[in-house]
């Protein structure tokens, strides 16, 4: 199976896409990556989307990535015994610590930390700023709103409370133990929530010792300004809109959201564009024209990856928000403008051997009538540069490390490839020209380039290329070695 697009579509798991069918209708619509959201939900049922997805990528026999995002220290409120309750604009509401399920007079924010910050006057924000509440009075347990903002609240909706610094770890005792458990599951990327220094990074990683790669994601002005610092210790990136605009001023996100995206193109390392993309699709079967245009505007920015949240996880259109988005990206990037921006947007720096050959090899196959850029790797380090090149061919990224063809999903332009391993470099050649007939990439007749490091056991080495025929019977009488 192969996506007729570049940029990959990372789709969000809840209960409105819990069950085998609906999670491989997502697939197929073109669901590159699944998102866990250990905010909701308890490790049963985590353990069985996971299950699920594992499934669906055996049945389909095309690698697929899960990306457990931990909560990290964002204030929650409770449930409700009605799961949810309209608040009005002027009507009073209570948060407090008691743990009954709330009504439309009160919920629980089980969080004290916060009620010794509140002051009255102070502002609170519900659910990524929908709904605005304004503190009238407070004490050690309790806060007395009035609704200044009205809307629909649900159960364990986020809290933010922008003029107010609180003083909370980087990882809770939750997302510690949510962390060993998915990583003992088996995910491929974890998120990290409200990142603020590269030390909470590198935390995360320690505790995950090798099981998962780390994207940070940002939605703190903390992480924005030490945003360079962070980029070097992790290994992908989401731009999280949601908290951002709560935490700045909405107007900020887009200049910030361009910014991290040219850094980490720059920088090789895959970057999503997440929150609110097709947000009326939660309800609607069509999206607006303002969210196609956000979405357009993420893919001609060159981001590795659009995201949806509760579009997929709890809206009523979850696949059509897919196909949505898979229509969006073919349409923008058969577009000329979009080759343009990408040849213009491209760091010509070439500091490395690897970075010299992944340039040469994108030059190579557009400048002849090549298919495709196999890339032998390991680690995945050359695949994820000959991606930073967002060459015009496709990008086969071959690979025997199972785990490292899953994370690669994310990607921009990665089709991922689970190769037997090799030790010669013919080896590499012919399962690369395999698969790139079997995948429907070239044909007999035709030529690729192939990249890859040898010897092969040394991961991050990438010193060679060549320009192979498919034909196997011209590889075997023309190569001396
Ligand atoms: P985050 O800050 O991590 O994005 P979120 O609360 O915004 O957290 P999303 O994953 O972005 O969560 O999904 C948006 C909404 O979809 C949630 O607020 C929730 O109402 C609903 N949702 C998502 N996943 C689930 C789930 N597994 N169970 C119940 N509801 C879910
Ligand atoms: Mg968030
Ligand atoms: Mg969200």
């Amino acid at each position: 199976m192969r996506r007729l697009r570049n940029v990959k579509i990372v789709a969000t798991l809840g209960p409105a896409s819990n069950d085998y069918d609906t999670i491989r209708a997502l697939f197929e619509a073109g669901a590159d990556v699944f998102r866990l959201n250990m905010s909701h939900g308890d490790h049963e049922e985590i353990k069985v989307r996971h299950g699920i997805i594992r499934k669906i990528e055996n049945d389909l026999g095309r690698p697929i990535a899960i990306l457990a995002d931990l909560q990290g220290p964002k204030l929650r409120v409770g449930v409700f015994a009605n799961g949810e309750e309209d608040l009005t604009v002027g009507q009073k509401f209570r948060l407090d610590l008691d743990k009954a399920e709330g009504d439309s007079t009160r919920v629980c924010l089980p969080h004290k930390e916060i009620f010794a910050a509140l002051e009255p006057g102070s502002s609170l924000l519900v659910n990524d700023g929908k709904i605005r509440l304004k503190v009238i009075e407070c004490g050690k347990d309790f806060a007395n709103c009035e609704v200044i903002v009205g809307g629909t609240i649900s159960n364990r909706k986020g809290v933010n409370v922008p003029d107010v610094v609180l003083p909370l770890a980087a990882l809770s005792e939750k997302d510690r133990k949510d962390l060993d458990f998915v990583c003992d599951l088996g995910v491929d990327w974890l998120a990290l929530s409200f990142v603020q220094r590269p030390e909470d990074v590198e935390e995360a990683r320690e505790l995950a010792y090798g099981r998962a790669a780390i994207l940070s994601k940002i939605e703190k002005p903390s992480a924005v300004t030490n945003f360079d610092a962070i980029l070097k210790v992790s290994d992908g990136i989401m731009v999280a809109r949601g908290d951002l605009g709560v935490e700045l001023p909405v107007q900020n996100v887009p200049p910030i959201q361009k910014r991290l995206v040219r850094k980490c193109r720059a920088a090789a390392k895959p970057v999503i564009v997440a929150t609110q993309m097709l947000e009326s699709m939660i309800e609607s079967p069509v999206p607006t024209r303002a969210e196609v245009s956000d979405v357009a505007a993420a893919i001609y920015e060159g981001a590795d990856a659009v995201m949806l949240s509760a579009e997929s996880a709890a809206g009523s259109f979850p696949v059509e928000a897919v196909k949505t988005m898979d229509a969006v990206a073919i349409e923008v990037e058969s577009d000329p403008t979009y080759r343009e921006v990408m040849e213009a947007s491209r760091d010509g720096k070439k500091e490395t051997v690897a970075d010299a050959i992944v340039s040469a090899a994108r030059e190579i196959a557009e400048t002849t009538n090549i298919k495709a850029i196999c890339c032998f790797s390991q680690s995945g380090k050359t695949a994820s540069l000959v991606a930073r090149e967002r060459p015009r061919v496709p990008i086969l990224a071959m690979t025997h490390v199972v785990g490292t063809a899953r994370r690669l999903v994310l990607t921009w332009g990665l089709h991922c490839v689970i190769a037997r391993p090799v030790d010669r470099f013919k080896g590499a050649v012919i399962a690369s020209t395999r698969a790139a007939m079997a995948e429907g990439f070239a044909n007999k007749e035709d030529q690729i380039v192939i990249t890859a490091g040898v010897p092969f056991n040394i991961p991050g080495t990438t010193n060679i290329l060549r320009v192979a025929p498919c034909d196997e019977r011209l590889i075997y009488s023309g190569d001396p070695e």
